[in-house]
């Protein structure tokens, strides 16, 4: 039975937005975090609340709309998930559409968009107007790992619900421990046994590894401070030596491309990219990144 209490954690937001459901909720809301499975529930309950026929505690549950919500069969609910594809300003277009007719069912019309920072400027652009102005019935609930990514004209017109950070399962030593072969390796050239080191990575429970891509910035960092000839306080004193040698062996633009790759892979392993695709990204994508 679709119900915020089948949700994980996540209680203050959960009473924020039943308190939300109570009044006068806001036609576009953007929900964050770095768990994409559970930013699809909460998306997922909402929906059914919205569209919910109870008059007490929404979604109830039981009424038809609630049955159709939970088993994907609502006419007036559109969720959009492209996965990591970027969504193109068609899709815009015929959420457009879709939103310029009056709902089926009931009063309301719901579009949830997952991986909203997929959405290309384009696509955002072309949103811009029915997320500020959306019609009365229209709902639109986004959510995004990175709502960074997204523009701040589309981010200045949702009501942001942002849920709790996914608990890292493994400290700060641990993830140098496993980082440090890792990047001894990108600093000797030497690909394969890059390989080597990423294959150990990707044993890493996936929200741990994602931890372990923070403290991976945060050496390359430290690489890219050191290499420009402005050394700093270490962010990851314990890969001290590992950035040293990084940042003899790696130019500082590259170091600086190589960061801004780990943050595309966070993004990826956010939305649970195959382990093979992130070892292979780790291996073959840096190594090409670094020299070639
Ligand atoms: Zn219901």
């Amino acid at each position: 039975m679709i119900s915020f209490n089948s949700l994980p954690g996540n209680a203050a937001l959960k009473r924020s937005l039943q308190n939300a459901l109570a009044g006068r909720f806001p036609q576009t809301v953007l929900l964050s975090g770095d768990d994409s499975e559970a930013l699809s529930g909460f998306a997922d309950v909402l929906a059914a609340a919205l569209l919910c026929e109870s008059a007490g505690p929404r979604p109830c549950g039981v009424c038809l709309s609630c049955r159709k919500a939970e088993e994907g069969i609502h006419p007036d609910l559109t969720v959009v998930d492209e996965g990591e594809n970027e969504l193109k300003v068609d899709l815009a277009r015929r959420i457009k559409a879709e939103n310029a007719i009056i709902p089926n069912d009931g009063p309301r019309r719901v579009t949830v968009i997952r991986h909203a920072q997929n959405l290309n400027p384009a696509a955002q652009n072309a949103l811009l107007k029915e997320l500020e102005e959306p019609p009365a019935f229209a709902f639109f609930i986004l959510t995004a790992e990175q709502p960074d990514a997204l523009l701040e004209t589309v981010r200045s017109r949702c009501l942001k619900f942002a849920l709790e950070p996914s608990a890292a399962a493994v400290t700060d030593g641990d993830a140098a421990a496993l980082l440090a072969p890792y990047l001894a390796a990108v600093a000797e050239h030497r690909e394969d046994r890059m390989m080597r080191a990423a294959l150990a990575l990707e044993k890493t429970p996936r929200r741990a590894l994602l931890g372990v891509f923070g403290v991976l910035q945060a050496a390359l960092r430290d690489a890219v401070f050191l290499a420009n000839g402005l050394p700093q306080p270490p962010l990851q004193p314990a890969l001290r030596e590992q950035t040293a040698a990084l940042a003899r062996a790696v130019a500082p633009a590259r170091l600086v491309g190589m960061y801004d790759f780990v943050g595309v892979l966070c993004g990826r392993v956010s939305r649970n990219a195959a382990a093979a695709a992130v070892t292979n990204a780790l291996t073959s994508d840096v190594y090409r990144i670094c020299f070639l």
